[in-house]
């Protein structure tokens, strides 16, 4: 039985996420912060499970324990689903949040409230080296016309969650994590591999 899993995330904010909610699984949870030399991943296909299956792939060859990685896109209705895979680099290859929140607000100006709609979507991949299993996780919501709330990362400030009418930001971690994409996507796939006998 697996003991120890690696996340394979270079975010602090989503290792984060991640650690709280499968480390209450009771095995430990390792992130990149706590290995030197872990090869920088790309992050250039044109979907979250590529994506998402990369990451986990070179994290194991370089690290030889399992990986979970995901990978998380913000759909917007209005555009056709963009920004998606590429959410991180939305407004440029070094874009930061504030950068990318802004751009999508402003190709948002003149939608009115009930073309916002949007939804988080993540893919979350497990890797140990024979087998690779996935699960997909989403939350539905809107695009804000203005950013709300504190806490957060990303673009959570404008994302208000269509279940609690709140933004992302305005919520507690734990109230977030129990409704968001990614905590959806990783109960969905713990209990894939629980079914697979990979996990207690
Ligand atoms: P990644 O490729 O999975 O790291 O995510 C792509 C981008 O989506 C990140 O740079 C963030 O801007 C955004 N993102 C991912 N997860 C979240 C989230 O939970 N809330 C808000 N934004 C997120």
């Amino acid at each position: 039985m697996v003991s120890t899993i690696i996340v394979a995330s270079g975010n602090p904010d989503k290792a984060k996420e991640i650690k709280q909610i499968f480390g209450k699984h009771g095995f430990r949870i390792k992130t990149l912060e706590d290995f030197e030399n872990v090869p920088e991943v790309i992050e250039d296909g044109n979907t979250l499970y590529d994506n998402a299956l990369k990451k986990a792939r070179m994290i194991f060859d370089a690290l030889g324990a399992p990986v979970l990685a995901d990978d998380t896109g913000l759909e917007v209705d209005f555009l056709g689903g963009a920004p998606g895979a590429y959410s991180a680099r939305y407004a440029g290859e070094d874009a930061s949040y504030e950068d990318n929140v802004e751009k999508l607000l402003r190709k948002l100006e003149s939608v009115e409230g009930a073309d916002r709609t949007a939804r988080f979507r993540t893919v979350v991949v497990y890797f140990d080296g024979k087998q690779d299993v996935s699960a997909e996780g989403s939350i539905e919501g809107t695009i804000t016309t203005e950013p709300r709330g504190n806490g957060g990362f990303g673009y959570d400030p404008i994302f208000e969650a269509l279940e609690t009418k709140q933004t992302f930001s305005e919520m507690t971690d734990s109230a977030k994590n129990a409704i968001s994409h990614r905590g959806r996507a990783l109960q969905n796939l713990y209990l894939e591999l629980q079914q697979l006998n990979i996990l207690p």
